[in-house]
């Protein structure tokens, strides 16, 4: 439907859509009931001040209303020269104004909106939020935008906020797709209380006209001139790309007015419980709060980095544990790693969360709390990937699109970056006589990994050697994006597109997975909507990583089979970088399930392998759960940890010099270790011997000599790299200085 232009004189128009909004903020008695009567004296001041603020001389502010163009033009107009720095404002007016509605976190759901028409479900209503991503073909259930069926300027898309809203913009993103140019590069905007006699958001007194997209991807905000009152809100696209279709995705911006304070509570109708500094932190913000956190808990906590991005941005861990910066015979090694893509961003402050929270709770007494820093020595990386936050971060939550900030500095994927082990321990067994000869574990990075012009990331090199220091036993890598738990393996047998791919330890794995997805409100909710195409709820939200899609070099591959540690990858949320208001409910929806999934590191047997004469702990001794083709080993003192579930198990341990030996353990179903300690007692060779005559070394096996040399030899070439990027960056600083210097005489 449309509406009538207005014609009134500039001068009387603030007046007007004072009242008006006066009007539209109180005559819906039919829908809305007790929230109206008493609190709308103080919305409609809200409003009147609002507009007050835009407003000069009863004139509307131009400078108030980025993306808009003066009323007539249809012709797409490009954003300024200075982009940055009008992404700068942009993002500012956003933060200071209402928070998104929800089309792209799917708080508003589908039956809240509608449209004039379109081509087919697939390109319905529904379809058209903010960063929804289409199927893997065009034409299927899951198209990506709301196309409309008819190329004219009667078309719309409107969003019905359920109550009285003060709609403050809104932000526009073409059609996802490789195939096709569809986008709006112009709209206008109406606002109703019942849907059926619509009002248009005026820009002076013509009808406002705001930008819209000039490609698919990049989202573009236009703020509204003047905020409007209402509860249903109308795009309708004036002019779009010329052989495209009439296709949007979008978000709005509004504040819910019978719940004043909405922004910071009630997301998912969860309320947090928890004082914690919810908000999105910068590198410098985040490096704050770490601080903060061990200065709040200094017997607990320390802080340390493992190496520094491209950008020279250092990878920070907190440390949390009751003897910070010491291994502790038998007790286990678990880590959080977050943020790998830098665009996604809840796991990066679920984790900065996590640290507040598990400091003050221990401060407090919590007894699970407690256990938990006194049993386990927990390792937090919030950000592996800080330069790609920073791109992000700048963009802002709902502007950074979806792909703004995934990659590394130099554009690399981090999570494809690791050494692909999976294919050299296939190939290794298909070639063997006897499959169950080759060694299923600790797989040594290829040789070609270790050199300088390897394409490897410093984020990835940083993590290697981390991963190499400590004897992790658990982890989990937190992404975002999508709502599902992944094990692997992520790498398919000949790089199939999609296949089942199980570890040998696939039934642990399947526990880790349900124990975080079972556990979290959000991701275990039955009534929830599918993110964007796949429908995990159908698989309870697990879902092995190469059945979803096949990823080689992915870091759970890699953590499995390098290293002893089992990880998984949690896709914490649809929307990749969520808006600060839902932050505290994403934390309520995640809590437990942070918890309890660390806890799972105290399961299956634990103990310590020593030498029958010294007593002394064993290092890198094998351990073999029968018929499990996959080993773990000792640490540096001896102890082991093999998560394993309930059951009676053969385990056989032996090293290198050494008998093997034979125990049978069982595991209880209570979430605590087994402890399952050997005794190994040496073998009586004689070249051994002779080498001890000699003060030598015990040889190791070889695949261990080669595991620790190539370390080695990567962490060479990354010294390297890390001491010619540093020469370059004081080269830069210097010349930048020269040029400051000359400029500043000049002037
Ligand atoms: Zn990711």
């Amino acid at each position: 439907m449309q509406h009538t232009k207005s014609k009134m004189e500039k001068s009387a128009l603030v007046f007007i859509i004072v009242l008006a909004g006066t009007f539209w903020a109180t005559a819906d008695n039919t829908t809305e009931t007790a929230a109206t009567s008493k609190s709308s004296i103080s919305e409609t001041t809200t409003f009147e001040s609002t507009t007050s603020e835009t407003t000069t001389n009863g004139r509307i502010t131009p400078t108030a209303t980025p993306g808009l163009k003066s009323t007539g033009s249809w012709a797409p107009t490009r954003p300024s020269r200075a982009a940055k720095k009008e992404e700068d404002k942009q993002k500012g007016k956003l933060e200071m104004g209402c928070p998104p509605l929800g089309l792209e976190s799917l708080r508003v759901d589908d039956t809240q909106i509608q449209a004039s028409s379109f081509q087919r479900f697939g390109l319905g209503p529904h379809r058209g939020r903010l960063n929804v991503q289409s199927g893997i073909e065009d034409g299927d259930l899951y198209d990506g935008a709301w196309c409309a069926d008819y190329k004219d300027q009667h078309q719309w898309l409107e969003v019905d906020g359920r109550h009285l809203t003060r709609f403050t913009g809104v932000i526009l993103q073409g059609r996802n797709t490789i195939w096709r140019r569809d986008w709006v590069t112009s709209y206008k905007v109406q606002l109703s209380n019942d849907s059926i006699s619509w009002k248009g958001s005026m820009n002076g007194t013509l009808e406002a006209i705001f930008e819209g997209n000039a490609d698919g991807e990049s989202p573009v905000l236009a703020l509204l001139p003047v905020p409007m009152v209402a509860r249903y809100i109308r795009i309708n696209p004036q002019s779009w790309y010329p052989d495209g279709d009439i296709c949007l995705r979008a978000e709005i911006l509004g504040c819910r007015l019978d719940e004043p304070k909405q922004s910071f509570s009630s997301a998912q109708g969860a309320e947090p419980k928890d004082n914690l500094d919810f908000r999105h932190h910068n590198y410098q913000e985040m490096r704050k709060l770490m601080k903060s956190v061990t200065e709040e808990c200094p017997d607990i906590t320390r802080i340390y980095t493992i190496g520094k991005s491209y950008m020279g941005l250092k990878l920070y861990v907190m440390e949390i544990s009751d003897n910070p910066g010491k291994h502790e015979l038998g007790e286990p090694e678990f880590r959080y790693v977050a943020n790998m893509h830098g665009n996604e961003v809840l796991g990066r402050e679920l984790v900065l969360n996590l640290m507040q929270y598990l400091c003050r709770e221990y401060k407090r007494g919590n007894q699970r709390v407690v256990r938990l820093v006194t049993e386990t020595r927990i390792h937090l990386l919030p950000s592996m990937n800080p330069d790609g936050y920073e791109v992000a971060y700048n963009k802002g939550s709902e502007l950074a699109g979806w792909g703004e900030g995934r990659y590394t500095f130099e554009g690399i994927d981090l999570n494809h970056n690791f050494p692909d082990l999976n294919t050299i321990l296939w190939d290794a067994q298909e070639a063997a006589e006897d499959p169950s000869k080759v060694p299923n574990h600790y797989v040594p990075i290829p040789e070609y990994y270790t050199k300088e012009d390897a394409m490897v990331a410093s984020e990835t090199r940083a993590v290697i050697s981390w991963m190499q220091d400590i004897p992790f036993v658990l982890s989990a890598n937190l992404h975002g994006g999508e709502m599902v738990v992944t094990y692997p393996y992520d790498g398919t047998e000949n790089w199939a597109p999609q296949a089942n791919t199980p570890t040998p330890d696939n039934s642990f794995f399947r526990w880790l997975a349900t124990v975080y997805a079972s556990t979290n409100r959000a991701l275990a909710n039955p009534e929830r909507r599918l993110c964007h195409h796949d429908d995990f709820q159908v698989y309870n939200n697990i879902i092995n990583g190469g059945a979803w899609h096949h990823v080689p070099g992915s870091m759970n591959d890699f953590s499995y089979l390098h290293t002893n540690c089992f990880e998984v990858t949690v896709e914490l949320s649809c929307d990749k970088y969520p808006h600060a208001s839902e932050l505290p409910g994403e934390w309520e929806n995640n809590k437990e399930s942070l918890l309890l999934y660390m806890e799972q590191v105290h399961r299956g047997l634990k103990g310590v392998v020593r030498d029958k004469e010294s007593k002394k702990g064993i290092e890198d001794a094998v351990i073999r759960v029968e018929d499990h083709e996959h080993d773990i080993r000792s640490a540096a003192d001896g102890d082991y940890w093999r998560l394993l579930n309930p059951g009676d198990y053969k385990i056989v341990a032996w090293a290198e010099g050494y008998f093997p030996a034979v125990r049978h353990c069982r595991v209880g179903m209570e979430p605590r270790a087994t402890i399952c300690d050997f005794t190994l007692t040496q073998t009586p060779v004689k070249r051994l011997k002779e080498i001890r005559a000699k003060g030598g070394k015990i040889p190791q096996d070889l695949q261990l000599r080669l595991r620790a040399l190539r370390l080695r030899k990567l962490r060479a070439s990354t010294k390297a790299i890390n001491q010619r990027r540093e020469g370059q960056r004081m080269q830069r600083e210097q010349a930048r200085k020269a040029r400051s210097s000359s400029s500043s005489s000049t002037l």
